[in-house]
Formats: C-alpha cells, sequence, structure tokens
C-alpha cells in the first residue's frame, strides 16, 4: 500500500461484525486489516439464534451452505419439574418456505461455529486475523487515522484511511471517541451461561427447570456434543465460575443429582442492559455491532444486527475508497442502522420484561429482521403509486423467474455479489449507468412471478443496492433515471 498508507481500514475485533466487514471489503478488492486482541477464536456458543435475514446475507457472502451445515432447526421447549414433563410446545412454528422467502426459520448454530464459517470464507477471499493483536491509542487527521496496535507486548504503527471498531459491547474504540453510550442495566435477573456437556439427557428439547430460586436451561446444540446452559441468578448471587460449583448450582435448582454436567468449555455472568451509542461516526472511524448497541439476548438479534451493521457499511466504504462515491454517502451507514438498533433494544427488551429470565416466549416476524427497511433513508427514492406495499428501502425479496436462456432461476442468485442490480420489467428505455458502481441487469416480463412479487403491473424498474435492499422504483423511467439516482444517491 502507498500513498503513506499501511491499509485502507483497520478494522478492530473479529467477532461476526468484524469478520463480515473484512468479508465484504475484501470480495470488492479492498486493503484492510482485522486485528483481534485474543490469542485464538473464542469457543462461546453465546448468539445461536440466526434469523431469516441474515441467511440471505449468508447466502449472498457465499456462506450459506457452509453455514447450514454446522446449524439445525429450534427444539421444542420441554417446561420440567425434577425429572416429571409438565408440558411442551414448539420453540418456533416452524414456517415453510415461500418463492419470496426462502429462509423463514430462526436456525441455531453455537456462535463460534458461526464464526468459524465466516473466517473460512474471509480465507477463501484471501485475508485472516491478526490474532494476539490488540489496538491501543488512535488519532485520527483529515486524511487518515493512526492507530497504535500491541502486537504480543511490541508497539506497531497503523495508518489507514478509516478504522472500524467491531470490538464488542465494551469498545474501546467508542471510548476513544468519547461518544456517550446511555441506557440502563436492566432490572433483570443476571444470567450465568455456559457450554457443558450433559450426561444422560437426551437432544431432542430446549429443557426447562423454571424455579421460584432462578430457573434453569440446557439447550442443545446441533452437531456438537454440548449444551447451552443458562441459569437465572439471584440479586448478589455470585456463583463461581468452576466445573464443581456450576454442577451443584444446577442440582439444587432442577433437584436432577442424576445427570452429570461436566467440561464446561465456557462459563460466563451476564448483566442484561440496554444501551445506544450517540453516533456511529466520528470523522474517519465507525463503531459497529455490539460496539454500537447492547441488549439482552432475549429475541436473538445482537449478532444478527451486528452482521447487518457491517453488511451495510461494507460496500459503502468500498464504493467510497474506489473512488465511485463520495465521503457523504458514509453519514448514511448511521443514519440508516442507528433508527434499526433503537427498534432492536424495544423488541428484545420488551421480550426479556415479558418472560422475565430464560427464554421461553415464541419469537415472530418481529424479531425476523426481515421487515426492516431504509424507507426513510436519502438513498430510498421512489416513483410511482404511492399506496403500494412493497417501496424503496425495503429488503428486496427473492422471486424465481426464467432466464434469457430459458433457464428458471432466483432473482437472490442475481444479487449475488458485490454489485448492484437493475431490474426491468417490460419494455423500458432506462439503461443500467455505464459509469459508476458494478451493475447487473436482470430482465423480467410485467406479468411473472417477480412482477406479483414487487407489486409491478407495466413497464418499471427496481434498483437494488449492493446489500439487497431496494434503492430506487420507478414506474415510468426515462433514459436517465439510473444514472440520475447514482449520481445523487452516491452523492449523498
Ligand atoms: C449469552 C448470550 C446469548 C446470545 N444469544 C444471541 C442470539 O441468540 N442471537 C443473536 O443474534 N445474538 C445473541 N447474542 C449476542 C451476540 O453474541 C453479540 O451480539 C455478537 O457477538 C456481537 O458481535 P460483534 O462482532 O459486534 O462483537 P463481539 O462478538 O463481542 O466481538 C468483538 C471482538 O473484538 C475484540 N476486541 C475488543 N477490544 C479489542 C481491541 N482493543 N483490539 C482488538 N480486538 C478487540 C474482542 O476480543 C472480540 O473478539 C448473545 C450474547 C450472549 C452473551
Amino acid at each position: 500500500m502507498s500513498n503513506g498508507f499501511d491499509t485502507d481500514v483497520l478494522i478492530v475485533g473479529a467477532g461476526p461484525a468484524g469478520l463480515v466487514l473484512a468479508c465484504e471489503l475484501a470480495r470488492r478488492g479492498v486493503a484492510f486489516r482485522l486485528v483481534e486482541q485474543r490469542g485464538e477464536p473464542l469457543r462461546a456458543s453465546r448468539g445461536k439464534g440466526v434469523q431469516p435475514r441474515t441467511q440471505e446475507i449468508f447466502e449472498d457472502l457465499g456462506v450459506l451452505e457452509a453455514f447450514q451445515a454446522v446449524s439445525g432447526p429450534y427444539p421444542p421447549l420441554r417446561l420440567m419439574e425434577g425429572e416429571n414433563v409438565l408440558g411442551e410446545r414448539p420453540f418456533n412454528e416452524q414456517v415453510e418456505a415461500t418463492e419470496d422467502i426462502p429462509y423463514p426459520n430462526m436456525m441455531m448454530s453455537p456462535q463460534w461455529r458461526t464464526d468459524a464459517v465466516l473466517r473460512e470464507r474471509l480465507g477463501e477471499l484471501g485475508g485472516h486475523v491478526e490474532y494476539g493483536t490488540a489496538l491501543g491509542a488512535f488519532v485520527q487527521d483529515e486524511a487518515a487515522v493512526t492507530a497504535e496496535l500491541d502486537v504480543a507486548g511490541a508497539l506497531r504503527s497503523v495508518r489507514s484511511r478509516y478504522l472500524v471498531g467491531t470490538d464488542g459491547g465494551r469498545s474501546s474504540v467508542r471510548a476513544a471517541l468519547d461518544l456517550a453510550f446511555p441506557g440502563e442495566t436492566m432490572d433483570q435477573p443476571r444470567m450465568l451461561f455456559g457450554d457443558v456437556t450433559i450426561e444422560g439427557l437426551s437432544r431432542d428439547a430446549w429443557w426447562m427447570w423454571p424455579s421460584a430460586a432462578g430457573n434453569v436451561g440446557l439447550c442443545p446444540l446441533p452437531h456438537v456434543e454440548t449444551f447451552q446452559l443458562m441459569i437465572t441468578l439471584a440479586p448478589g448471587e455470585e456463583p463461581e465460575l468452576s466445573e464443581p460449583a456450576v454442577a451443584s448450582l444446577f442440582e439444587s435448582r432442577t433437584g436432577r443429582t442424576d445427570l452429570g454436567l461436566r467440561d464446561p468449555s465456557w462459563l460466563s455472568i451476564f448483566t442484561p442492559s440496554l444501551r445506544l451509542a450517540e453516533a456511529y461516526q466520528r470523522g474517519r472511524v465507525f463503531i459497529a455491532g455490539d460496539a454500537a448497541h447492547v441488549h439482552p439476548p432475549t429475541g436473538a438479534q445482537g449478532l444478527n444486527t451486528s452482521v447487518q451493521d457491517a453488511y451495510n457499511l461494507g460496500w459503502k466504504l468500498a464504493l467510497v475508497l474506489q473512488g465511485v462515491a463520495s465521503d457523504a454517502l458514509l453519514a448514511t451507514y448511521e443514519s440508516e442502522r442507528r433508527p434499526i438498533a433503537e427498534a432492536v433494544l424495544d423488541i428484545s427488551s420488551a421480550i426479556a420484561r415479558q418472560q422475565g429470565g430464560v427464554g421461553s416466549q415464541p419469537r415472530g416476524r418481529q424479531t425476523q429482521q426481515l421487515d426492516i427497511s431504509y424507507r426513510s433513508s436519502v438513498l430510498s427514492l421512489h416513483s410511482g403509486r404511492p399506496d403500494r406495499a412493497l417501496v424503496a428501502g425495503d429488503r428486496a425479496p427473492d422471486a424465481i423467474y426464467v432466464d434469457h436462456e430459458g433457464r428458471r432461476r432466483r432473482l437472490f442468485e442475481a444479487f449475488r455479489g458485490p454489485h448492484f442490480t437493475l431490474l426491468t420489467f417490460g419494455a423500458v428505455d432506462a439503461p443500467a449507468s455505464s459509469e459508476g458502481p458494478q451493475m447487473e441487469v436482470v430482465r423480467l416480463p410485467t406479468d411473472g412471478q417477480a412482477a406479483l412479487t414487487y407489486g409491478i403491473s407495466g413497464p418499471s424498474i427496481v434498483l437494488v443496492r449492493p446489500d439487497n435492499y431496494i434503492g430506487l422504483i420507478d414506474e415510468s423511467p426515462a433514459p436517465t433515471t439510473v444514472s440520475d439516482y447514482l449520481s445523487a444517491a452516491l452523492q449523498a
């Protein structure tokens, strides 16, 4: 890297947000470094619920098959009293896939395996995580960020055009930017979480022992031997995080002395809090994922929201670094994503308050992240009937269509990759822009399945952003519609 820069983007923290951002930059040929203070990946199951929208993003990133191989459906919840079964119900109603929503169900995978899938993809794309490398202080000027990295005790200076803090809830990037992180430590019980091996318990249910002293749950994790353990703690209770202490707490709460709890590979105490950073950007430095928002795990939103933050920021950073868009495009990262996090905080805290502890509430459409929309974004332009169901800013749904060679294809296949996708319905005179960002064109009839899904009745265009949200819908496009939109949007 020349021009006095060591790299274009320094990404700090290799959790799901950092890994997705790195994949997004790698597949666009942007130079980056991804540093992680840990010496090796954390082997913890924490964010195990992966929502339908995240699975769609995984398809775009080319990791869906690998994710499917390590994940599985949520088992039913089985309520217990000692050895007696009190009742059982599905955790989530399983929904059939449709043409427009191919992955309608939340899937479960221990987070360490989801992270591993993303890391492997990053490797295929030519990137890697620099373990044992912690960010120290940094300063920024008009052109660059100069950061100090601690690599096994040796200090190294790195000069990059941008820095992104994907460094988790205790983000030092957020602190260094002096960004307020207002919110509350919730009036909800703290919880002990862990990954443990249990002898003598079948793996066909998420076992729950409700108890006045504190609920206990054991959730079998797919394709591994371990269960995720969760124990609601009493106020002031500080259990020792050791195998004998946790086994004894488990036995006293459940009355099950016949089950052998052993080999905890991760034990942690979680204090639920709700906090949202006052801003996501200061100059050339951004925060994303848990660094920008924290909330209880109820509703399974944290990893999913972190993935989408990175997915939103990645293509924008790349276009700016490639000289295709102005710096102003980057401000839409915060204006699009911060309101989403506000809503996520509301959802996850409402579910936590309803259930008062370990997960038992069914979760529906509101947690699936399929209805996330950037309708009020400056990047969303809608011209045509105001009463249509699908508008600019909404998720671009999947649909089956027949391509020019007569093959049945899915729109999600056409969206896959770093480009914009222009859907033209019927005979329209709105060419793809020959300048500017990479764009693929899909020609569709006005009477097929795609037209129905997109609410199209006459010649129209739909421009789908690289992150597969609709940027532009125009029901009477002119020859310059696409280029006009792009010049405005990319200078946003
Ligand atoms: C018990 C539990 C259950 C959960 N369940 C769910 C769920 O079902 N679904 C869901 O979506 N989410 C869930 N979550 C939340 C999910 O785990 C987090 O939201 C997710 O990990 C956030 O990803 P991230 O990449 O932003 O941060 P993290 O995964 O926290 O990664 C941040 C990384 O930055 C590194 N780092 C920090 N400081 C530095 C530094 N100075 N230099 C270099 N590296 C640094 C850290 O070591 C860490 O590896 C759960 C969380 C918990 C605790």
